[in-house]
């Protein structure tokens, strides 16, 4: 099988509301926008990609044909190789790598999570936020996903987390079984309305001791800069609340944090820096020092589908489940697959169709394009 085209599509859906991302701060968002990537093959099957983007995104669809007309979708490791080229002259191209096993499932009539060595068992899921809210307004969000059959939320903090701190007591007051994760988001951020202050090393212990105070804590993400492996390191060494963090690290970086001993809990993203292969073997070695592997998954449905493949194949400890209404909903979240990935009881199963086992909604994919 070769392939024999490769396009790109500029996406933009209008979420009919805005809302304010910890990692765009400042910044109110109102639309959705993505990537779509298809390859198409001369055995009549298209495999899918998407990545996230921004302010138009960056088009590259002429230099990925380039380096992919021709070869084999089936031979991930070469295309990959290819893809590390891909990366010297521009933007990250790891999410490709999900339409090559969207083919191949698609070729081989199975779900991708078969391929891959895993079952279709559903993966118990945290709903994850977006904004930093005061306290009766997360209040009133716990207490609906409580009832929606999840038993993990995990809050957004930020600079200045003294507010944010309060919430989290709060939240523990009323809800003394619920797990709880945090997300710092001082790892990166897209600086385009404000500057982004960061933590200190020693305001990151702080909140970090606060936070074993407040308790049922699985874990303090991204406190620090995601490559300042020495600062991860001597924080995750004097606290007892696990440090998580990885989701923007590439595999590189992401095997340093696991053996420089930076992190408790794994979250690489298949969609964004890792690709479905790097994934799985950042979750093997993952497994092999003891920690957890929980992939971030906050870009879109055939991202999250992606994950989702991963998780299955590895029995990851955690799906996350992003979630912020009335902006950001499982709809808004898929607009561009016919049907939203949906959470049962507070649990996601992998798609179980051949491949990414989605489908693309022409319709709204023709009205968000440009
Ligand atoms: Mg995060």
């Amino acid at each position: 099988m070769q392939i024999t085209g490769v396009s790109q599509t500029h996406l933009s859906h209008d979420l009919g509301d805005t809302f304010e991302p910890t990692w765009i701060p400042g910044y109110p968002q109102g639309t959705h926008e993505v990537e779509l990537f298809e390859i198409e093959t001369d055995a009549g099957i298209t495999g899918r990609a998407a990545s996230p983007s921004f302010a138009g995104g960056l088009d590259y669809a002429d230099a990925l044909s380039f380096f992919l007309l021709g070869e084999d979708p089936h031979d991930v490791g070469r295309i990959r190789r290819k893809l590390e080229s891909v990366r010297l002259i521009g933007p990250r191209p790891w999410h490709l790598e999900m339409a090559l096993w969207d083919v191949i499932g698609k070729d081989a009539g199975k779900p991708v999570y078969e391929l891959l060595g895993g079952t279709g068992d559903p993966v118990r899921a945290y709903a994850s936020t977006a904004e930093r809210r005061g306290p009766e307004e997360r209040l009133s969000y716990v207490e609906d996903r409580v009832a929606e059959g999840f038993e993990a939320v995990k809050l957004r903090f930020g600079p200045d987390p003294e507010d944010d701190l309060g919430v989290a007591r709060r939240v523990r007051r009323e809800f003394p079984d619920l797990t709880l994760m945090v997300d710092a988001n001082m790892g990166w951020s897209v600086r385009v309305m404000e500057d982004r202050e960061t933590w200190s090393a020693k305001e990151a212990l702080r909140v970090a001791r606060e936070l074993e105070d407040v308790g049922g804590v699985a874990w303090l993400e991204e406190p620090l800069h995601r490559t300042d492996y020495e600062g991860l390191a001597r924080l995750r060494e004097r606290t007892d609340v696990p440090i998580a963090g990885g989701e923007f690290n590439e595999a590189g970086e992401l095997r340093d944090l696991v053996d420089r001993d930076c992190l408790d809990v794994l979250q690489p993203d298949a969609a964004i820096a890792t690709g479905i292969r790097g994934a799985t073997e950042v979750a093997a070695h993952a497994r092999d020092h003891g920690l957890d592997f929980a992939p971030h998954t906050w870009t879109n449905g055939l991202g999250f589908a992606a994950n989702l493949h991963v998780m299955a194949a590895v029995d990851a400890d955690w799906c996350e489940y992003p979630l912020e209404p009335p902006a950001w909903t499982p709809e808004n979240r898929d607009f561009l697959l016919t049907e939203s990935i949906d959470h049962e009881d507070g649990t996601v199963a992998p798609p179980d169709g051949p491949g990414l086992g989605v489908e693309l909604d022409r319709d709204a994919i023709e009205a968000a394009a440009d």
